[in-house]
C-alpha cells in the first residue's frame, strides 16, 4: 500500500504548496501583474516555466511507480495487478467500477493507464516520465478549460509557438531570459496597464507624455529610442538589409524564424540585451552605457566553449 504515497495529495495541500511556489516565484520586487501559475506551469515550448504540476508530477511517480512493481516478480503488486488483470493499458474510456474504489492505487491505476501513452521499445526511462508528465499535464488542463493566455488574447495573429521556441533558444543567461519572458508576457508595470486596474490617473509617459506602453519604453522614449536603432541597425547588419523591417514587436514577441540558427541566435541575444537593459535601467538609460553592459556581455558569452556553434561570428558587427 505504499503506492498510495504517490497519489496526489489533497486539494488544500496542493493549494498551500502552490501558494509557496508563487511567493518563491515573485518574490523580491514586487510584481503588480504576474504570469498565472497556471500558465508558468505548461512547458516552456507553450509558453510556461515548466514550473512542477503538483498533482500531474505525483500521478506519474504513481504510474511508473505501479509498473516497475508490477514487473518484478513475486512483488504484492505484481499479485495484485495480476489479480485485477491490470496488466497492459486499460480500454478507453476505463471502467471505472471494474476494481473497487477502497483499493485506492489499484482504481487509479486502472482509470489512468487508460490514457497513457505506451514507452517505446527503446525509450529512455526519462524521456517515458516526461512524456507521461506532460500527458497528465495535457489531461487536467483540457478538463478544467485552460483558457487561452492573455498575450494571445490580445495579439491572436502572432505565431506564438515561434516565439514561445525562440525565448527557449536564445543562448541567453538565465535573469536575461526571464526579464525576457516578463516582457513578453506584458507584465511590466507601464501607466497603460497601472490606469487599466485604476492604480493612476493617466497612461501617459512620466517624460515624455506619449502613451506609455512597453513598446513606448524601449523603442521610442528618451535615449531608448537611440538604442533601438542603433541596434536596428546592427541586426539589419547581420542580415545584411536595412534597418526598415526590423520590426518594433520583434523585441515584444520575437516570432521569426531566420537560417542559419547561429544567425537567428544572434538576433534573439541583442534583442534580449536591448530589453533587458532597458527594463533595469528605465529612467537612466544612456546610448553610451548600453554599449559598454553589450560589450561585457558579449565577452561573458565569449567564454562559452560552444559560442562558435551558437552564435558564430554574427555578435563581431556590435
Ligand atoms: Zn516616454
Amino acid at each position: 500500500m505504499v503506492q498510495g504515497t504517490n497519489l496526489p495529495p489533497p486539494n488544500d495541500s496542493i493549494q498551500q504548496i502552490n501558494t509557496a511556489m508563487s511567493y518563491f516565484l515573485w518574490k523580491g520586487p514586487i510584481f503588480i501583474f504576474t504570469v498565472p501559475l497556471v500558465t508558468l506551469q505548461q512547458p516552456k515550448r507553450k509558453g510556461g516555466r515548466a514550473v512542477t504540476h503538483v498533482s500531474a508530477k505525483c500521478m506519474t511517480l504513481f504510474i511508473q511507480r505501479m509498473e516497475r512493481q508490477s514487473q518484478r516478480t513475486g512483488t504484492l503488486t505484481a499479485r495484485w495487478v495480476e489479480k485485477w488483470k491490470l496488466n497492459g493499458r486499460s480500454p478507453n474510456p476505463p471502467d471505472t467500477k471494474r476494481v473497487p474504489r477502497k483499493l485506492e492505487y489499484l482504481y487509479h491505476y486502472n482509470v489512468e493507464t487508460a490514457y497513457i501513452p505506451i514507452r517505446g521499445t527503446l525509450e529512455s526511462i526519462k524521456s517515458y516520465r516526461r512524456r507521461l508528465y506532460e500527458c497528465h499535464l495535457s489531461s487536467i488542463n483540457a478538463t478544467m478549460g485552460q483558457n487561452q493566455m492573455r498575450i494571445q488574447k490580445h495579439w491572436p495573429d502572432t505565431d506564438w509557438n515561434q516565439v514561445w521556441e525562440n525565448l527557449r533558444v536564445a543562448p541567453i543567461m538565465e535573469h536575461v531570459r526571464n526579464e525576457w519572458y516578463q516582457a513578453i508576457h506584458d507584465i511590466i508595470p507601464t501607466n497603460v496597464r497601472l490606469q487599466s486596474i485604476n492604480v493612476t490617473p493617466t497612461d501617459t509617459c512620466q517624460r515624455c507624455k506619449a502613451t506609455d506602453t512597453l513598446e513606448h519604453r524601449l523603442t521610442n522614449c528618451g535615449e531608448a529610442k537611440l538604442i533601438w536603432n542603433h541596434m536596428k541597425t546592427a541586426i539589419a547588419t547581420m542580415l545584411r538589409t536595412i534597418p526598415a523591417p526590423i520590426a518594433n514587436d520583434w523585441l515584444l514577441g520575437p516570432h521569426f524564424k531566420i537560417w542559419p540558427n547561429k544567425q537567428n541566435n544572434a538576433i534573439l541575444w541583442t534583442l534580449a540585451h536591448v530589453v533587458s537593459y532597458s527594463l533595469q535601467h528605465c529612467s537612466s538609460v544612456t546610448l553610451q552605457d548600453f554599449l559598454d553592459f553589450l560589450f561585457r556581455s558579449r565577452w561573458k558569452l565569449m567564454t562559452n566553449m560552444r559560442v562558435q556553434d551558437l552564435i558564430g561570428n554574427y555578435l563581431a558587427v556590435i
